[in-house]
């Protein structure tokens, strides 16, 4: 089997990568490096430093036609969204339908797409399901709910066959210390650097925090299930800001001074998403509490400082 990893020089993307290989599985990564890294791929992928709006990105998945395509490239900070709401849909909306015309014609069987909990906005529900209203507080949540709307589009007219996955927030290992979910890779750094801990607004809003290698194996499972299905990657669990910051400075074994902020413009309050249809359809679910996987990524980190990330083999 041959893939195609857009995005595979990030954050989850890079993880992804490193999986398929581990499973024998022929990988080609396709990234400008905007925000990804290429110390970060894997030296067994194909590596191929190239815009997903472009011609060349459709020419190489022609040329690849690979079975399946794991769409993660994207534009993924919400305020730069705020900032730039053009160059936002340019990358999450006509990026994609770039990657989908390539995949139609190149006969691609499986287009697995990245999509957030930021589609569904501030809907201040305890929990939330698949079928819930989707009204984004943010441009990249409204291009990422666009992109999803073409995905269905190309399956109606041309019977593209996809899966699309709402990741809820995630962490983990490589996570840079910004943009979407980055509060706790924020944490780390800030308290690595010895410096306070800014909280946007009362530190109360909560999330669903989820491991990057959960979302890895959602991904993988989606190879074999949940053909034209719209489906939540999460843990159901809900943690405010103040209880991660305490989790993680019990981990750390350091004390640091908070300074509360305003809240900014388009944050969600409250964001917990069932991961009820995940287990259904993918027949998955999450294998790390957030203690399991906050102590993971501090272990990593740490030994990524003292120079020993090679030899954790994440
Ligand atoms: P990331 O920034 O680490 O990864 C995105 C990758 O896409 C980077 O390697 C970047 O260089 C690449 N990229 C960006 N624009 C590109 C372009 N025009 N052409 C080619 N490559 C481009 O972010 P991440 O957190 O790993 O996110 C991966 C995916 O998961 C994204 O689609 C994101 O929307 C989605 N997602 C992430 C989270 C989260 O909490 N991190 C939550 C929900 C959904």
């Amino acid at each position: 089997m041959k893939v195609i990893v857009t995005g595979g020089a990030g954050f989850i993307g890079s993880h992804l990568v490193d999986e398929l290989i581990s499973k024998g599985i022929k990988v080609h990564v396709l990234d400008n490096l905007s925000s990804g890294k290429i110390e970060q791929v894997n030296p067994q992928a194909n590596m191929y430093v190239v815009d997903i709006c472009s011609e060349d990105a459709k020419n190489i998945i022609s040329y690849i036609r690979p079975d399946a395509v794991f769409h993660l490239a994207a534009q993924v900070d919400v305020e730069k969204s705020l900032q730039n709401p053009s160059h936002d849909a340019d990358v999450n909306i006509i990026g994609t339908i770039n990657m989908l015309e390539a995949c139609q014609k190149a006969k691609v069987k499986k287009f697995i797409f990245a999509s957030t909990s930021a589609v569904y906005g501030n809907l201040n529900k305890g929990i939330i399901s698949e079928d819930e209203e989707t009204v984004p507080s943010s441009y990249y949540g409204l291009s990422k709910l666009t992109a999803e709307s073409y995905i269905r589009l190309f399956y109606e007219l041309y019977r593209q066959n996809y899966t699309i996955l709402r990741y809820a927030n995630v962490y983990g290992p490589r996570q840079l210390p910004k943009g979407e979910g980055g509060v706790v890779s924020v944490f780390f750094d800030r308290i690595n650097k010895g410096g306070s801990i800014s909280i946007h607004g009362d530190g109360k809003q909560t999330r669903d925090f989820i491991y990057v290698h959960d979302v890895v194996n959602a991904n993988i499972a989606a190879l074999d299930y949940g053909a034209q299905e719209t489906i939540q990657i999460s843990t159901s669990q809900s943690t405010s800001i103040n209880e991660i910051l305490s989790l993680i400075t019990e981990i750390n074994g350091i004390q640091v001074t908070k300074e509360f902020t305003p809240p900014r413009e388009g944050d969600i309050k409250h964001s917990c998403l069932s991961n009820k249809k995940a287990q259904d359809i993918l027949k998955w679910s999450p294998m790390y509490s957030i203690e399991a996987g906050l102590k993971e990524t501090y272990f990593h980190q740490t030994s990524a400082l003292d120079g020993h990330e090679e030899e954790t083999n994440d």
